[in-house]
């Protein structure tokens, strides 16, 4: 039997690691938490609810990162394109979004699951889509990302639990989620720091589904066009990496590697066509030779003997 676990259970001070409380008291925009905030049992640091937002930065200097603000700031254009999308049958649409198929083949079903970096929270919302997850987390660090996420889950029926975090320092407790997802995260930083980056991933969840570029030609050309048509490329700084280097991350996590997926341009053309002649939308084929259009690699794997973790659980609400 599962029981039912409230949202305070998950989370952690991102200061001390101690369990935190919630505070007391009323407040206009607190959106999903009903309260103004929460405080650490043991240091005191305090998290407050913003336009409902949960803020559990750990103190530092995060203007680095304001750069992700401009990137996200307007999100109806995501909102017009998935309120077409995902009317489209299945099939179709799981040639394209990939999560959700390698989900359904490993038959991982999600009470809760949490996206990292979320962006406009889509991989979330593509699982959701799909009947593979209930109640969603999101984090990120730009509160434009989640606010537009917000915005763009509201919109198809779905509340979120927005949370505003650095992910070098979750503020969740060892397995609090069935799955975190990541799509195109890992990319911006490398060596040590990716490394730890995706221990701490692996700590506060049993599954991951991880998506990031791989580093081939697919990926090469696919940019220079991009950068091409666009004037440049929007995403950042980015390395892309390879397959064995993914698996070799989670390895040193300590992972289980249960799978693998693939985006790929042929398909990407596809959708982009099925989005403005529906003709196209009948085409839900994804010939084995598409993997020469290989961009990007989306890795599952078992974090349940993760390297990360301290032994710090959740409640123990976990026994199917
Ligand atoms: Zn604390």
């Amino acid at each position: 039997m599962r029981l039912v676990k409230n949202w305070i259970d998950n989370l952690i001070c991102p200061e001390c690691g101690s369990r935190l409380q919630v505070q007391d008291g009323k407040f206009e925009d607190n959106g999903i938490w009903g309260v103004p905030g929460v405080s650490c049992v043991k240091c005191g640091s305090k998290y407050p609810v913003k336009s409902g937002i949960l803020e559990m930065l750990p103190a530092g200097d995060y203007s680095k990162y304001e750069y992700w603000d401009n990137v996200y700031k307007d999100p109806e254009n995501v909102i017009k394109l998935y309120s077409k999308r995902f009317s489209y049958n299945d099939r179709f649409l799981l040639n394209y979004y990939v999560m959700p198929t390698i989900a359904k083949k490993l038959g991982w079903f999600s009470v809760e699951s949490v996206e990292l970096g979320c962006g406009w929270g889509t991989n979330s919302l593509a699982l959701k889509r799909f009947g593979l997850t209930k109640k969603i987390w999101l984090v990120d660090i730009s509160p434009a990302a989640l606010k537009g996420a917000m915005k763009v889950h509201s919109k198809f029926g779905s509340e979120v639990y927005p949370v505003r975090a650095d992910i070098h320092k979750l503020p969740f407790c060892d397995n609090a989620f069935d799955v975190a997802l990541s799509g195109g995260l890992y990319e911006h930083f490398v060596g040590k720091e990716q490394e730890e980056l995706i221990k701490e991933n692996c700590r506060i969840c049993l599954k991951v589904l991880c998506q990031i570029p791989e580093n081939n030609m697919t990926y090469r050309l696919y940019r220079a066009i991009y950068t091409f048509i666009k004037g440049k490329w929007p995403f950042g700084f980015e390395t892309p990496v390879s397959r064995g280097k993914l698996s070799e991350l989670f390895k040193a996590a300590g992972c289980d590697i249960k799978g693998w997926e693939y985006n790929n341009l042929a398909t990407a053309v596809i959708i982009r066509m099925a989005d403005s002649r529906p003709i196209f939308r009948k085409f839900a084929l994804r010939p084995f030779f598409f993997r020469l259009f290989e961009h990007d690699a989306v890795i599952a794997a078992d974090c349940r003997a993760s390297a990360g973790k301290k032994g710090v659980e959740g409640v123990n609400y976990r026994t199917g």
